[in-house]
């Protein structure tokens, strides 16, 4: 299960930036996060594993919030932009070729929400 480790990951992040921006010590009353279609992150299992990675510390009972980053596609042969899809998977539907995923398995935190503010 790895959303454990990627809760810890994100509790860190946000953390650095509260930090950066002097911030540490607000309540945080949300996360928004941004997960690619293809990352493979099964958003309850990393609620629940993020909820127990953050029980006390100061962003205990925090509510994540979950954004799905669509997966694209670069065609190797006719540079044309793909979007994916279970019937084409990795082949161009213009020209048949192969093509490289330029986005798709993002796991990015974007946005927190502070009591009264979002910081982005
Ligand atoms: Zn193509």
């Amino acid at each position: 299960m790895h959303e454990a480790s990627l809760a810890r990951a994100m509790l860190s992040t946000v953390m650095d930036s509260l930090d950066e921006r002097s911030l540490r010590g607000q309540d945080v009353v949300s996360i928004t996060v941004r997960i690619g279609e293809l990352a493979q992150i099964d958003p309850e299992s990393l609620e629940f594993a993020f909820s127990f990675a953050a029980a006390e510390t100061e962003l205990e009972g925090c509510k994540l919030i979950f954004t799905t980053a669509v997966a694209e596609l670069l065609c190797v042969s006719c540079q044309r932009l793909n979007t994916y899809d279970i019937e084409h998977l990795y082949r161009c539907v213009y020209c048949g070729g192969p093509c490289d995923l330029i986005s798709g398995k993002e796991f990015d935190v974007i946005s927190l929400e502070l009591a009264g503010s979002t910081v982005t």
